[in-house]
């Protein structure tokens, strides 16, 4: 007989975990099945987010931070060292420690919630039944009322420059190389190419990104791409626009690219290559025959507004369902998709998802830019304030970047928060709740914002919508 749940959740990344402990405290009998396999071949629980994703990669972005700032920053300070060194493998091993502590953490919460956890594959059949197929190819059924398919994603990979983990590789790759390459190429100038990119030319690799878009960062807000290109600039990573990468071939230790832009086909050799091109669902093999669960043509499991699959018991969330790739988006998912299972009344509100980029400076934003606003004809009003002019800011040597507000022209209701500079990863969160509170620029101008903070920054941009800034000019 096979053991029986109210839930089981297939995917122990971000939503998957979230789904499984906020359906286990809302009482109900729950699973989740996962494969992911540690480095100490056990299972590691967190999915891509913990293992290989935005924690690590959070883990290198700061060791290599400090590097920088000691190489770079720190003689305004007065102080200095001789010939400061890194050493990338304590660096790589600190990282895998944060790595196993939170895996661990979540196995922890599975114990603590009396979540069931099964390593091992997971399939979708007919009936709401799941089949787990361990490591040894040994399979068994469970079965439960509900069923989340949580599998999240992988890296796109380009067919001219497949993975070799060698020379070739993806995020997972470019947070385990143990030593800096002297020259590293990355096709791709999102999210983890640019991330990535900036944790290797922080510890002295030469970095060439080549974007195949014309634009700079095009779904940010121009005012802030154009700031963070001018600063990625000076730091020297060089970022190729319009560069479409054709070729890739490993000859003599070393890839030979070829691409071509505005000015013709070029030449490019590279010690390592990073392929940062976006991801995909990863939905292959998850479903039996006729479950009845629909995917599109990119792979993704077809979803209503409330992750339901339109099969009795069946939902899905996260990176393998439509929206934007982000943990946190997943997170919400899956507590959402828990307490509608449990007949509370869940609900994400994807028109306030934050976007983090987590380079010097940060990006960050929510809501519409100002593109969007004219697409769409909203009449709209901005206001920006600079880093430079935040007293804390030129305090901590951080004077780069800026804040941007935009409110709607008639009702002053805030559309979109933009913000490139130190730390906006953490200031973008009081956007998102003005904006969940349905809040004005002028709400934002009228709140009190700690002195000396960078929150003043967010706090003069709203005063700067009305032409009312009191430390710059309007
Ligand atoms: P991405 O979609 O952010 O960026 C991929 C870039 O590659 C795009 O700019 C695209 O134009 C370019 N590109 C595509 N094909 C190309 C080609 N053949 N040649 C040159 N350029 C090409 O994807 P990503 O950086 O791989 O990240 C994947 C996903 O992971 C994203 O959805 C991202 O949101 C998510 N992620 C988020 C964070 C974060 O929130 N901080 C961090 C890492 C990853």
């Amino acid at each position: 007989m096979s053991d029986k749940f109210d839930v089981i959740v297939i995917g122990g990344g971000p939503a998957g975990y979230h789904a499984a402990i906020r359906a286990a405290q809302l009482g109900l009998k729950t699973a989740c099945v996962d494969a992911w396999t540690g480095k100490d071949g056990k299972q590691a629980l967190g999915g891509t987010c913990l293992n290989v994703g935005c924690i690590p990669s959070k883990a290198l972005l700061d060791s290599s931070k400090q590097f920088y700032n000691l190489t770079q920053h720190f003689d305004v300070h007065g102080i200095s060292v001789k010939e400061p060194t890194i050493d990338v493998k304590t660096m790589i091993g600190r990282k895998d420690k944060i790595v196993k502590q939170f895996t661990g953490g979540v196995a922890m919460l599975f114990k603590a919630n009396k979540v069931a956890s099964y390593f091992g594959k997971g399939k979708l059949l007919k009936g709401n039944k799941v089949e787990v197929t361990d490591n040894d190819g040994n399979s068994q059924t469970i079965e439960a009322a509900n069923v989340i398919l949580a599998t999240g994603s992988v890296p796109v990979e380009l067919p001219f420059a497949k993975f070799d983990g060698k020379h070739i590789i993806d995020n997972a790759g470019a947070l385990d190389v143990n030593d800096v390459p002297k020259r590293l190429g990355v096709i791709g100038a999102g999210v983890i190419g640019l991330e990535l990119g900036s944790v290797w030319k922080r510890l002295g690799a030469e970095v060439t990104v080549l974007e195949a878009l014309p634009d700079f960062l095009a779904a940010a807000d121009k005012d802030i791409s154009k700031a963070a290109a001018k600063e990625f600039k000076k730091q020297g990573l060089d970022i190729k626009l319009g560069a479409k990468v054709s070729k890739a071939e490993v000859k003599k230790n070393a890839v030979e690219l070829t691409y071509e832009d505005k000015d013709g086909e070029h030449n490019l050799t590279v010690d390592k290559l990073l392929v940062a091109v976006g991801r995909r669902a990863y939905t292959e093999q998850l479903l039996g025959d006729d479950t009845g669960v629909k995917t599109d043509d990119r792979g993704r499991i077809e979803v209503d507004d409330h992750c339901w699959t339109g099969v009795d018991g069946v939902w899905a969330v996260g990176d393998c369902v439509r929206g934007p790739m982000l943990a946190h988006k997943g997170f919400e998912e899956g507590i959402a998709v828990a307490e509608l299972i449990a007949g509370k009344p869940g609900h994400v509100d994807y028109d306030t998802i934050p976007w983090v980029i987590y380079t010097e400076p940060e990006i960050a934003w929510a809501g519409k830019t100002e593109q969007q606003c004219k697409d769409a004809g909203i009449p709209y009003k901005t206001g920006s304030f600079p880093f430079a002019a935040v007293g804390r800011a030129v305090a901590m040597n951080e004077p780069a970047g800026m804040v941007k507000v935009i409110a709607h022209a008639e009702t002053d209701r805030i559309l979109g928060v933009h913000m490139v500079g130190a730390n906006v990863s953490e200031l973008i969160a009081e956007a998102v709740v003005a904006m969940e509170f349905k809040g004005s620029a002028e709400d934002l101008a009228r709140i009190m914002h700690a002195h000396p903070t960078l929150s003043e920054a967010v706090h003069e941009a709203a005063m700067a919508v009305d032409k009312r800034a009191i430390h710059r000019a309007n």
